[in-house]
């Protein structure tokens, strides 16, 4: 076929690709785009950080609670936080509606701030467990389990050689 028959054969196929961004496309299957984060359900462990390929994640302990941020702008999109991520606070969205000028590189993070509680042993300020880790960890709560959530690391351990006795 020459250049000519090729020309007019395509002209009249019309245009083989997507008309975006002037018209609709689609999302592939299972395709890894924007992470949502949810304080809710964060237990600030920061797994997240040290599986991180692209380091797109930093913590930072602010007056309101741990900060957590991501950097979309750095993410490879490898999946390893959700994966390793066992409340799912942590999850990639199909969105991938993520091009941006680089001026505006600052403005594609995804943040979330997990409130902090008071130890109801000593009273210093710590990230709580979330339900969802005792829900993993202890086919059943008990009353020595949900009082052993409320108290920090030092409490704890302390609790768990006194039983809980002080
Ligand atoms: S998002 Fe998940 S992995 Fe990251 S700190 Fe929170 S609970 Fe841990
Ligand atoms: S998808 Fe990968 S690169 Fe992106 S934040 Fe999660 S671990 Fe980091």
């Amino acid at each position: 076929m020459n250049m000519l028959m090729l020309l007019l054969r395509n002209l009249a196929r019309g245009p083989s690709t997507d008309a975006f961004p002037f018209g609709d496309t689609f999302t592939p299957e299972r395709l890894r785009g924007r992470i949502r984060f949810d304080p809710e359900l964060c237990t600030g462990c920061r797994l997240c950080a040290h599986v991180c390929a692209g380091d797109a994640i930093h913590f930072d302990e602010t007056d309101e609670g741990l900060r957590f941020t991501l950097w979309h702008n750095t993410c490879t999109f490898c999946g390893l936080c959700e994966h390793y991520c066992q409340t799912k606070a942590i999850h990639l969205t199909d969105d991938w509606h993520l091009a941006h000028l680089q001026q505006d590189k600052y403005a594609m993070i995804e943040q979330g701030v997990v409130a902090p509680a008071a130890c109801a042993g000593c009273g210093c300020r710590m990230t709580a467990p979330v339900p969802a880790l005792t829900a993993l960890a202890y086919r059943a709560g008990n009353r020595r389990i949900e009082h052993l959530q409320t108290l920090c690391p030092d409490c704890r351990r302390k609790a768990g050689v006194t039983g809980g006795r002080s």
